[in-house]
């Protein structure tokens, strides 16, 4: 089964019907490099409207299909997703994105749970550094 069908199986699963404007959005997703922004979709899409497509990937991040990524520099990209709870390591110098999954704050999260009285309900951490071909290929910058 390709990657679109699998996409296209979850959304069914959820009770989505897969219009052709949502298989676009799909299959530019699918051709978008390993993450990528909501113009880029944009214009891999280009005969979907805008507010389609925003829907769309609101929908794919619901359903966990795709996740974000903040970059350094503040924008937003998105990322096909693994699947359940995890986080990003961000390379400053190639903007490479790899996964990590093994989050350990929940203690953290128990003590401000306590702290502040509020009911915690997420929480968002990317991991900004230099990958290690960066490293062998760049000499350290100070600061
Ligand atoms: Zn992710
Ligand atoms: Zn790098
Ligand atoms: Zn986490």
């Amino acid at each position: 089964m390709s990657d679109l069908d699998l996409i296209i199986q979850r959304l069914e699963l959820h009770g989505h019907r897969i219009t052709a404007s949502r298989k676009r959005v799909l299959k530019a997703l699918l051709d978008a490099p390993a993450h990528f922004t909501v113009d880029d979709v944009l214009r891999q899409a280009n005969d979907v409207g805008r507010a389609t497509v925003f829907r769309t990937m609101k929908l794919l991040q619901d359903l966990n299909v795709v996740c974000r990524v903040m970059m350094e520099n503040g924008s937003l990209h998105y990322r096909l997703s693994t699947s359940g709870h995890h986080h990003h390591l961000v390379c400053r110098s190639c903007g490479q994105v790899a996964d990590f999954a093994n989050c350990d704050v929940s203690s953290l999260i128990d003590q401000l749970a306590r702290s502040t009285d509020y009911q915690i309900e997420g929480h968002w951490l990317e991991v900004y550094g230099r990958c290690a071909s960066c490293r062998a290929s760049e000499p350290v910058v100070a600061g």
